[in-house]
């Protein structure tokens, strides 16, 4: 498709964004990508493109961005540059999969769909032997200064740089999820969620619900037409993820995501559901980060990983400057912990991570996981726009998005009754360092009800109350439901 638009076009500096096989055919995850290996995955977006029949957008630029203060906003660039040193960050040395050996040693990385925290192979999928083995490049967004992606090429399996590579979230959910520890098998996989254009982690938690169904004969041999789909099975989740693809034999209902199909196949196999408003969980475990429970519990569209920074930040708060301290935040909190302290560093994070969405920031680069402070980023964007607002105005931005979401599903029909945690995250993880640790489902109920109160939502219906849209300066149509 890239490729025949270009010759279509006569035009190598197009670029592209489209929707693949999945989309068309109504997968219910099915992503967006620009340019081949940049994805635009959760909440199916590449569905809605299918159901609008929508299947590329072609762009070519023709003149840079000017920002209103050239020199401001290069000034911006160049402090990031001196204060960002690439051969330190292991974001650009080893990508999003270089994380995997703490997540191991912390007995949360999610395996055999999120029955265990701790996967035997996790050294052979990790960013480290990746970068040891099969990765031929530190690939980019545009002229991103942290290069965190991955560019791999496994010549036997015909997995070619073109498509990118995995990164952790693709790696946990068609590895350790479904026990698969083969990395160039994987390499392999991902590949296939490019080309069908999938989303990499509610393909992979879909195909590992799929098995622990198989494990259960709740699915048999004759539902996924001969293939044996035990965990490990690597062969197994390549043909799953074809099926899925392509919305063929069992792929017809594996595609619509795991909460219709635990509906659809009965006999139990919600336990097996791992969702939160019908959106897989991503592969970190709330029962060992707890802040994630409310993240994964609240983020208006599902379980969401991105909704704020993770628990193992929370515990570098201190009193003598930190990235996050202009928010206040100078007590350090505990991973484990799901008290008042972790509901307030949960939701003024919040505002931050809402705030980077809202002007197109990547969580990579700024604070608290790399150099771009806040007051920086402030700056920055006043030098681009010409505005002149504060931190102060600009966090009340992601409060403001955030509420806005809540209305829209308010409006939808939503209740508190979604915001809640699929039965496991209150079961104790079944190995690894945290084996029975769990989340206890009283305790998050009341961070829950301290969540809606901190943001101003009514705690019986979960609905912003009328003075804190007063407050944001949020106006509610009159046609709208009260
Ligand atoms: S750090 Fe963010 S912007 Fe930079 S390459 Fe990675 S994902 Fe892209």
């Amino acid at each position: 498709m890239q490729d025949g638009l270009e010759q279509e076009l006569k035009d190598k500096r197009i670029r592209v964004l489209q929707t693949g096989v999945a989309g068309e055919r109504g997968v219910r995850f099915a992503a967006i990508v620009n340019q081949l290996k940049h994805f635009h995955g959760r909440s199916g977006l590449g569905a809605v493109m299918g159901a609008k029949r929508l299947k590329a957008i072609v762009v070519r630029g023709s003149k840079p961005p000017v920002a209103a203060d050239k020199d401001g906003a290069r000034g911006t660039l160049t402090w990031f540059k001196e204060h960002y040193d690439r051969s330190k960050d292991r974001f650009h040395v080893y990508g999003t999969a270089g994380g995997i050996p703490s997540l191991e040693a912390s007995g949360i990385l999610p395996t055999r769909n999120f029955r265990d925290g701790s996967f035997e192979h996790f050294r052979a999928i990790s960013g480290q032997t990746m970068a040891e083995t099969i990765l031929v490049n530190r690939g980019t967004c545009y002229a991103c200064a942290v290069a965190c992606k991955r560019e791999v090429a496994v010549p036997e399996l015909d997995v070619t740089p073109k498509y990118g590579g995995p990164e952790y979230e693709s790696l946990a959910a068609s590895g350790s999820l479904c026990g698969v520890g083969d990395l160039k098998a994987l390499a392999k996989i991902n590949q296939l969620l490019a080309q069908y254009v999938l989303d990499s982690i509610s393909t992979g938690a879909v195909i590992a619900f799929a098995m622990e169904c198989y494990e259960h004969g709740i699915l048999t041999r004759s539902d996924t037409g001969g293939v044996e789909l035990t965990w490990g099975n690597a062969a197994a989740v390549e043909q799953m993820t074809h099926l899925i693809g392509r919305r063929e034999g069992i792929g017809r209902l594996l595609g619509e995501g795991v909460k219709r199909a635990a509906a659809a196949l009965g006999r139990g196999a919600e336990r097996f559901a791992l969702h939160v408003k019908g959106q897989e969980l991503p592969m970190h475990d709330p029962r060992g980060k707890k802040g994630l429970s409310l993240a994964y519990a609240l983020s208006p569209t599902g379980a969401d990983h991105m909704e704020a920074p993770h628990d193992p930040l929370y515990e570098g708060f201190h009193a003598q400057g930190h990235p996050l301290g202009p928010l206040g935040l100078i007590e350090p909190v505990k991973t484990l912990d799901l008290g008042p302290r972790k509901v307030r560093a949960f939701y003024l994070t919040q505002q931050v991570w809402s705030l980077y969405n809202s002007v197109g920031m990547c969580d990579f680069v700024g604070t608290p996981l790399n150099a771009l402070d806040l007051e920086k980023l402030v700056g920055y964007v006043n030098s681009v726009t010409g505005w002149n607002m504060s931190l102060y105005e600009m966090l009340k931005v992601g409060e403001r998005a955030n509420t806005l979401m809540r209305l829209f599903n308010c409006r939808e029909g939503f209740t508190p009754e979604d915001d809640l945690l699929p039965q496991r995250m209150h079961e104790g993880i079944g190995n690894g360092a945290l084996k029975g640790e769990r989340v206890d489902p009283e305790q998050f109920l009341a961070a829950r009800r301290l969540y809606y109160e901190m943001a101003g939502w009514d705690p019986e219906t979960g609905r912003p109350t009328a003075a804190r849209l007063a407050e944001l300066d949020v106006e509610v149509p009159a046609a709208a439901p009260a």
